[in-house]
């Protein structure tokens, strides 16, 4: 039997918040460049860790064999817990798609190609850090239901790691580690009922970077507006928007103004926004309200960026505006 997942499927999320142009291209720390070891392959070469959001694994209670499922789903997540992962099984619950959520229900959906032989289809997204590197967002698992009929509870159980494998971020391993097939090989291997030496090396590894992940995510905000008032016979420029750290919600986070490249103005959001706070539900001072300096004569352009104050790799770029004197 195939355990298929439609390759060109694979979804990239779309960028959350308005921090998506100009990223700043940064190495990132040599800890994520550590050896996570072989016998696994990652879904997309530039995945280094899961989400920094808790992960809960949610089942559809009219998936086929629900309780079956919900059994094995509970045992999974205590053992990928075991392996470092901040999962949990929050039994049956249909949510919608979020930061950290695996959803597991059964379909048609998941019957696909290969005469209706496949077991399951999952869908993993990751999201893409500043300088190209991604993580493990969430990920839908869709069971084909001519699956249960066929097939012993063995496999049942394999499959559901296998597809839990995928929601965390490993592909197919087709090779012998160590001597064994890996759990994530392309189809159930008779025998290989848990997880392999391979597969827990790259499991253990996306779960410890989880902490770098969350020390590398960019700041989300917006450079609201640009004005200007006369001070004698200059121009004073004001700038304002918002930044915050979601993973850091508190904190203050550092903005950079310049013109032309140069810098004019470094500051850290001290400014209470209580309409950012609601939206984005996180408290402290996430406004900014900055005179940086004054307009320079001809046309120029001035860029608003953000910088975490823990990790100075995680940058937005809040974007820019031509201001003609
Ligand atoms: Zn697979």
């Amino acid at each position: 039997m195939r355990l298929t997942r439609p390759a060109a499927l694979l979804a990239t999320l779309a960028t959350l918040a308005t921090a998506a142009a100009g990223l700043t291209i940064a190495a990132a720390p040599a800890s994520a460049r550590a050896a996570r070891g072989g016998g696994n392959v990652l879904e997309n070469s530039g995945i280094i860790g899961e989400t920094p959001a808790p992960q809960v694994i949610y089942l559809n209670r009219h998936a086929t064999k629900a309780s079956t499922v919900s059994r094995m789903l509970a045992a999974d997540a205590k053992e990928l817990h075991r392996l470092g992962f901040n999962i949990r099984y929050a039994g049956y619950g249909t949510p919608k798609a979020a930061e950290g959520r695996i959803r597991v229900t059964s379909g048609g959906a998941g019957c696909v190609g290969d005469g209706g032989q496949s077991g399951a289809v999952t869908y993993p997204r990751w999201q893409y850090l500043p300088g190209g590197k991604a993580y493990m967002y969430d990920a839908r698992v869709i069971m084909c239901p001519a699956f249960f009929t066929r097939y012993p509870s063995w496999e049942l159980a394999a499959l559901l790691k296998h597809e839990l494998g995928h929601a965390l971020g490993l592909d197919h391993e087709n090779s012998k580690y160590d001597g064994k097939y890996q759990m994530m090989r392309w189809t159930v291997t008779p025998g290989i009922t848990d997880y392999q030496a391979g597969d827990l090396n790259g499991l253990r590894w996306l779960a410890r970077n989880a902490s770098l992940v969350k020390s590398l995510v960019a700041p989300v905000g917006r450079f609201e507006r640009a004005s200007w008032s006369r001070q004698g016979n200059q121009w004073d420029l004001h700038v304002t928007g918002w930044a915050v750290l979601a993973n850091y919600p508190t904190a203050q986070v550092k903005i950079t103004v310049t013109r032309d490249g140069q810098v004019l103005a470094t500051a850290p959001t001290r400014v209470l926004r209580r309409d950012v706070n609601k939206a984005r539900k996180v408290t402290g001072d996430h406004g900014f309200s900055l005179t940086p300096g004054v307009l320079a004569k001809g046309t120029h352009s001035y860029c608003v960026t953000a910088t975490s104050p823990v990790n100075k790799a995680a940058k937005a770029n809040f974007g820019c505006t031509k201001i003609t004197v």
